[in-house]
């Protein structure tokens, strides 16, 4: 049997070596390695995929959230609602613009952030909410989308985990991560469902200005060349990764097939385990499955991830510390409240291997390793 590994993007390339060694070329060719043709060619075609009016690339996802938050144009100390348990991104350019972030716990069973919570954070300074798809479920949007309505709110979707994951409204209509709030982000690092061969991310939005003002802002401010408006940043997508993108974008609907796949054989053969939670299913989302996340239940964490690695079976653990209580937001109000769910899960869940290319053997092997399992 191959080595499990929790991605396996080397297995991933071999089998589509042949498109991306050809696109990689081409830009070779060119040497047109930054703001080349494939760039323009990939955000039309990210366009096209995700149904979004303006798709504007840059160099990571973390930039791309920096950048929605900087076209809001707020002032110092407004504030921005942010769930505590994600990854640091979603919290950091919040605090990195001035601005400041207020944490709401999450829901316990799906991680994502709920509607109601956030609405009992509102405050007169409250500006803007991050929903973050957290590893490939859609936040109930309808219900979000209409508390931001009421208080005047931004929505920025944080969907670097969500890419291709759809939501459906209660009028029937579907619409992908990442397009449904004023800004979407997302991410291309490698292991994200839309990998890169290196950092890369982009931007979703359905409004002309702020897309000018996005496109702008990631390429230093700049109005017409050497003519800057305002103070932006150098983020980009360079040739290559758009390239490579391009070529992966035509799979990502088959890459989330893969990963439903593997998903719906651990929920059959896990479901029935008493110290184990499968991933609960969110409302009118589909799951993209960028991570298989178990909730622990009554067994000490450590020493299971013990008895699958013995057996040769990574885990790893999203996320171990919570927003709050991260060193870095020690000056906020709700560094080291009480946030009872997300202190909860940080000491509970453990994510499984998960990828493309996974193969029955490897995942008939984790789940026989798993239900062998003695506390
Ligand atoms: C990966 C990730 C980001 C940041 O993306 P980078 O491309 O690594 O900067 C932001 N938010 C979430 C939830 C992520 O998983």
């Amino acid at each position: 049997m191959k080595e499990i590994r929790m991605v396996d993007l080397h297995t991933q390339y071999l089998r589509l070596k042949e498109e991306i060694d050809a696109a990689m070329q081409e830009v070779i060719g060119t040497t047109a390695f930054i703001n080349g043709p494939a760039v323009n060619t990939f955000a039309a075609h990210l366009a096209e995929y995700t149904g979004a009016q303006h798709v504007i690339p840059c160099g990571n996802g973390t930039d791309a959230l920096q950048a929605a938050l900087a076209a809001l144009q707020l002032d110092p100390g407004d504030e921005v609602i942010v769930p505590d348990f994600t990854f640091i991104a979603t919290v950091e350019t919040v605090a990195l613009l001035g601005l400041t972030p207020v944490v709401a716990d999450v829901d316990p069973d799906t991680f994502l952030l709920q509607p109601e919570h956030v609405e009992a954070l509102i405050t007169p300074r409250t500006r803007a909410v991050i929903p973050v798809h957290l590893f490939g479920q859609c936040v109930d949007m309808e219900p979000l989308l209409e508390i931001a309505r009421r208080h005047g709110l931004y929505v920025i979707e944080d969907a670097a985990q969500a890419l291709g994951t759809r939501y459906a409204f209660s009028d029937g209509t579907e619409k992908m991560a990442g397009t449904m709030g004023h800004i979407g982000c997302t991410s291309f690092f490698p292991s994200k469902n839309l990998g890169a061969f290196g950092d890369g991310g982009a931007l979703f939005t359905d409004d002309d200005d702020l897309a000018l003002f996005l496109r702008s802002y990631v390429n230093h401010g700049t109005t017409k060349k050497y003519y800057h408006s305002r103070v932006g940043i150098n983020s980009r997508l360079d040739t290559l990764q758009a390239a490579i993108l391009d070529v992966k974008l035509r799979h990502l609907d088959e890459f989330i097939s893969a990963r439903q796949h593997v998903a719906a054989r651990y929920d059959e053969a896990l479901s029935g385990l008493s110290f184990l939670q499968t991933p609960a299913r969110a409302p009118r989302t589909t799951h993209s499955y960028h991570q298989y996340t178990l909730i622990t239940r009554g067994i000490d964490r450590e020493h299971f991830r013990e008895h699958l690695k013995q057996a040769g079976i990574p885990s790893m653990v999203y996320y171990p510390l919570p927003m709050h209580r991260q060193e870095a937001f020690s000056r906020y109000p709700f560094f080291e409240k009480e946030y009872t769910v997300s202190d909860r899960l940080c000491a509970t869940v453990v994510s499984l291997p998960i990828h493309t290319e996974m193969e029955e053997e490897q995942l008939d092997h984790i789940i026989q390793r798993i239900k062998a399992y003695t506390p």
